[in-house]
């Protein structure tokens, strides 16, 4: 099995062949051990992506006291969301009202969120459809527990690449829309998009958080 450390190296130069912006690599473990965890923190990893409570809650437990950030990626379910709000410095999946409620009553401080959009209509997709979005971040107006700090989509898998990117350059005006409510609560000033297989494409329409698994730490 390759290094962590060879995998990051590849995906570092993949980046750069499309864009100088420095773009935060997240090491999304929910495949890989402990110690494959533990490798990718060694080689200088700084975020750590898992997408269900019970194995965040592993994760976290075992490496908490590393210098990494915690994403949370996966669909939130609300009542869980006492059990891991403490500990999620950014959440991937803010995409109902029921949901920033609960994180509202619960959390301790601001946590900083992503709103989750279905920009591809996958019915098998979580996310808010596009044209609810800006509706829905003024509702969160007020909400002093939330900071939409960007936006998160997910492409579907196929090899048409022309339209991975038109999911990705949506995901990019909609960032410019949310800018402009000029909302307190609600800067927009980073992207979460690209995952294994769209990374570069991501990348070039101004990701500023790739959440890679697979082709980092392994499957
Ligand atoms: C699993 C997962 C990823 C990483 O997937 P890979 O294709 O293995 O890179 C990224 N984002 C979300 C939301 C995921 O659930």
């Amino acid at each position: 099995m390759r290094s962590v450390r060879e995998n990051l190296i590849d995906i570092q130069n993949n980046m750069l062949e499309v864009t100088d912006r420095p773009i935060n690599i997240i090491a999304v473990t929910k495949y890989v051990s402990k110690e494959r965890t533990k490798e990718a923190i060694e080689a200088g990893i700084g975020h750590i992506g898992e997408s269900k409570v019970h194995d965040f809650l592993a994760k976290y437990e075992q490496f908490h006291q590393h210098d990494v950030k915690w994403h949370f990626i996966g669909t939130l379910q609300s009542r869980k969301v006492k059990e891991v709000i403490s500990k999620i410095d950014y959440l991937h999946s803010l995409d109902r009202i029921k949901l920033a409620e609960e994180i509202e009553k619960r959390a301790e401080k601001q946590v900083n969120c992503f709103v989750q959009v279905n920009v591809a209509k996958e019915e098998t997709k979580q996310g808010i459809d596009e044209k609810d979005l800006l509706q829905f971040v003024q509702s969160l107006h007020g909400f002093s527990k939330i900071n939409v700090i960007g936006l998160m989509t997910m492409a579907p898998y196929t090899e048409d690449e022309k339209h991975i990117e038109k999911v990705f350059s949506t995901l990019q005006q909609l960032q410019k829309d949310v800018q402009a409510l000029k909302q307190t609560n609600a800067p927009c000033v980073e992207l979460s998009m690209g995952m294994s297989n769209d990374y570069p494409l991501a990348a070039k329409y101004g990701s500023t958080f790739v959440r890679i698994g697979s082709v980092l730490v392994g499957e």
